[in-house]
């Protein structure tokens, strides 16, 4: 399955498929909250170079403003999206020196992190610069 094919499906089926073990590894986090405009970005084709990605993926989860959302029980096992600040809640007044936007950034399942959403897109920064 492609990103073009994704991109056609609506969140509740995408949550079905993942609970059901019919998502590969890669692709769990598009069912996962805040994950729609990312799973479109990708499926245009603004993609990142897996190593960027890698680089992106391991300065977020070094990041002390990095949280981790509700966990959701998959075929896989127990999954948590992380995100960065707050789950969909940007916070990028002027005035923050720490601001976050509340986008998926990684998905932990069974305790081992992969690159999801903001993480995967190309044309995506880091609201602090970090990346
Ligand atoms: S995108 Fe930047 S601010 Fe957000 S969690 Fe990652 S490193 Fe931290």
């Amino acid at each position: 399955m492609t990103y073009a094919d994704i991109v056609k499906l609506a969140g509740h089926e995408l949550a079905v498929m993942a609970i059901k073990g019919e998502l590969s590894r890669a692709h769990l986090w598009t069912a996962f909250r805040g994950a729609s405009r990312y799973i479109r970005a990708l499926a245009a084709g603004d993609i990142a170079s897996p190593s960027d990605a890698a680089h992106r993926l391991s300065v977020c989860l070094a990041c002390p403003h990095a949280t981790k959302g509700l966990e959701k029980h998959l075929a896989e096992g127990p999954a948590n999206a992380v995100y960065c600040g707050q789950p969909s809640l940007e916070r990028m007044e002027d005035d923050n020196p720490t601001p976050t936007c509340g986008c998926p950034v990684a998905l932990s399942i069974n305790g081992v992190f992969e690159p999801a959403a903001k993480v995967l897109v190309g044309s995506c920064r880091c609201p602090q610069g970090r990346w």
